[in-house]
């Protein structure tokens, strides 16, 4: 396994950077949004934060804040009388290998860039969710389908400008649209599917788990074809699949004399020690992993700065895929 965890417990959803903005009182970003600052920016006449290009990052999330439905944990309603679509019985799976390949391929078919699956670890779903709801997986939804969507490299390049804070937004969308088709395919097959953003579980984790790559000391996930310039979404299921396994191509390694993420972050939120170590930096990190913890404090107070958030971590990596 590529990396190290004791006694660690289930996070709660709350107490991530944008729960706390809504619930922490001691914090100093306490109810200030990330784009508070943004009519002072525009007005500076930056290069890459012009009023178009802020219009550009709140168009980019459309999909994914507005369409609510991409997130539905049960089977979407028709959209019109004349189009019902009929109720098949579940289809019995005899080759799981051959659904795997199946439900790789039609992930891919909806956007996916990589995926893989794993069988769940329970201690990375969120214990209680962002509205303090605590979060019941169904037992029998025991697989994870873990898909990542890559960036424009040449976007995230432009970091930490709006042009590539509307290529985050862009992604998410696109990562609701894939999870939505992916959970309806499995769905019109018989089976539950529970579409995830951020939201219920954390993605870096499973995605370590279903072998699409491994942990950098920037805090997100490293693959081996695109490096950190992807975004993570998942389905949990209980259609029954093939498992992979973790990859290890020698990031951790790299990253003890690499460093570049830690000097690019105009925030100082990511550590220069040589080794990870079980020590957090903010409320916002999961005790118990073997890491480099990123001051996600830091982190999001330079969000507020900027008006948007931040890929410089992303870009700077050298496993940053070439332009
Ligand atoms: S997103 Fe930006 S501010 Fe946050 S850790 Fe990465 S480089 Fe630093
Ligand atoms: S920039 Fe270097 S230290 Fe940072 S995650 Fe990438 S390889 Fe690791």
């Amino acid at each position: 396994m590529p990396y190290t965890i004791k006694n660690l417990i289930r996070f709660d959803q709350r107490n991530n950077i944008f729960g706390r903005v809504i619930y922490d009182k001691n914090s100093d970003f306490y109810q200030i949004g990330i784009y508070d600052n943004v009519k002072k920016i525009i007005s500076s006449n930056k290069v890459g934060y012009s009023y178009l290009d802020f219009a550009k990052v709140m168009s980019s999330w459309t999909a994914y804040d507005y369409f609510h439905e991409a997130f539905s944990w049960t089977k979407l309603k028709d959209a019109n009388s004349v189009m019902i679509k009929p109720k098949l019985k579940k289809l019995q799976i005899k080759d799981v290998s051959s659904m795997t390949h199946e439900i790789k391929n039609i992930s891919k078919n909806f956007g996916a860039t990589q995926v893989g699956i794993v069988k769940i670890n329970p201690l990375w779903v969120y214990s209680y969710d962002l509205d303090g709801n605590k979060i019941n997986i169904p037992k029998d939804c025991e697989y994870a389908i873990v898909m990542v969507i890559k960036m424009n490299p040449s976007m995230i390049k432009e970091s930490p400008n709006f042009i590539a804070c509307a290529e985050t937004g862009l992604v998410y969308s696109k990562m609701a649209f894939c999870i939505s088709c992916v959970a309806e395919y499995i769905r019109n097959l018989g089976y539950k599917a529970i579409p995830m953003g951020n939201d219920s579980a954390l993605s870096i984790p499973l995605a370590i788990d279903a072998g699409l790559g491994e942990l950098g000391r920037n805090g997100l996930l490293i693959t081996e074809k695109n490096g950190p310039c992807v975004r993570i979404c998942k389905v949990f299921t209980d259609l029954p699949l093939e498992v992979d396994r973790p990859i290890e191509f020698g990031v951790k390694r790299y990253c003890e004399s690499c460093g570049k993420c830690a000097e690019a972050c105009e925030a100082d939120a990511i550590q220069f020690e040589k080794k990870p170590s079980y020590n957090v930096l903010s409320k916002s990190n999961s005790k118990g992993i073997l890491r480099w913890a990123v001051d996600h404090d830091k982190c999001y107070n330079f969000w507020i700065k900027n008006g948007g958030d931040c890929s410089n971590c992303i870009a700077a990596c050298p496993y940053f895929p070439s332009l």
